[in-house]
């Protein structure tokens, strides 16, 4: 192997590590117990298994959960009246709305109701607007991207005036990561599924971040050597060697890329425990906020 191996599970303890101090002295100095309320709205095992773990690391970093889970069928005024409690709650700081929901609700006015100061996924039209605007500031960046960011830093990589390539324009992944590069002073090429000659464009990323969902999607001569490779994509494949029949993969393939590569994160331990740490250190800054200690 070329490629430094990002190790998304070691930065992000060291996060949480941090976010762990900060919330005891928050306790411990002022009396504020940081709180993140999750709202889960059906019964999607992919969503209450994000769900338990947000809560699973409150618990683990000294923060309050106070969880909401509601059913599948439940009225797009009966949800924002849940919502609407929770962002009149002082002891919740962050506000998290599980996505997707369910196809009669409309995200984008639930997400409207989580005021911007506890939108700690960074989800709500004003927060993406200010990160989609230059010289503006979000409240909060999405936690997903900026823990992307977080891992590209941890190696060093110089992002001023490097080509930065994202593959993938969802609201979640693709389009924040974009901007926060170019807020990085990057040139970003943002593909998707009807961009021409993919190999052709990410060859010239110095930064290629991958958030398609599709297994093992990106191959070594698709990389520029010496690139730095984060990988966003959890794609389940099957593996007969395994007692479940399948494993995870990411959306590059890793053991061939990892030969050209100059850094690269694995999946599992790459990305995805950033996205937790992030969402933990964005409720912390949350409650230093409604305490008055930071801006
Ligand atoms: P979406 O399905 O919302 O978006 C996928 C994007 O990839 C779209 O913009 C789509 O293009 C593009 N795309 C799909 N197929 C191709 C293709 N063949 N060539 C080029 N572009 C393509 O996915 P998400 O952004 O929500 O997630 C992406 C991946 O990241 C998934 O595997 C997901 O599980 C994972 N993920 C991981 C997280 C983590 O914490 N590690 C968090 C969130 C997601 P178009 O817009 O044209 O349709």
């Amino acid at each position: 192997m070329s490629a430094t191996l990002i190790d998304g599970k070691a930065v992000a303890e060291t996060v949480k590590a941090k976010v762990k101090e900060g919330a005891e002295y928050l306790r411990t100095e002022y009396n504020i117990t940081p709180g993140l309320a999750t709202v889960l709205v059906g019964e999607r095992p992919d969503s209450r298994v994000y769900v338990a773990s947000k809560q699973k690391a409150c618990a683990d970093l000294g923060m309050n959960s106070y969880g909401k889970t509601l059913p599948a069928d439940i009225s797009q005024g009966e949800l924002l009246d849940v919502v609407e409690g929770l962002a009149r709650d002082p002891n919740v700081h962050g506000i998290l709305v599980q996505l997707p929901l369910p196809g009669h609700l409309d995200a984008e006015t639930i997400l409207r109701a989580v005021p911007i100061e506890k939108d700690v996924d960074g989800f709500s039209p004003l927060n993406v607007g200010r990160l989609s605007m230059k010289n503006r500031e979000p409240m909060f960046v999405p936690c997903t991207p900026l823990g992307c960011l977080y891992l590209i830093d941890s190696v060093g990589t110089q992002i001023e005036g490097a080509n930065a390539v994202v593959l993938g324009r969802s609201n979640i992944v693709g389009l924040p990561m974009s901007f926060l590069l170019l807020h990085r002073n990057a040139t970003v090429t943002i593909c998707h599924s009807r961009t021409r000659d993919l190999p052709g464009i990410t060859r010239n990323a110095d930064i290629l971040v991958a958030a398609i969902g599709r297994p093992k999607f990106v191959k070594a001569d698709w990389v520029k050597p010496g690139a730095t490779v984060i990988d966003v994509g959890i794609n389940e494949v099957p593996d007969a060697t395994k007692k479940s029949g399948k494993r995870l993969v990411g959306d590059v393939d890793f053991d061939a890329v990892k030969e050209v590569a100059g850094a690269i994160t694995p999946v599992p331990g790459g990305v995805g425990p950033m996205t937790i740490a992030m969402l933990m250190q964005n409720t912390l800054t949350a409650a230093q906020r409604a305490a008055g200690l930071i801006k």
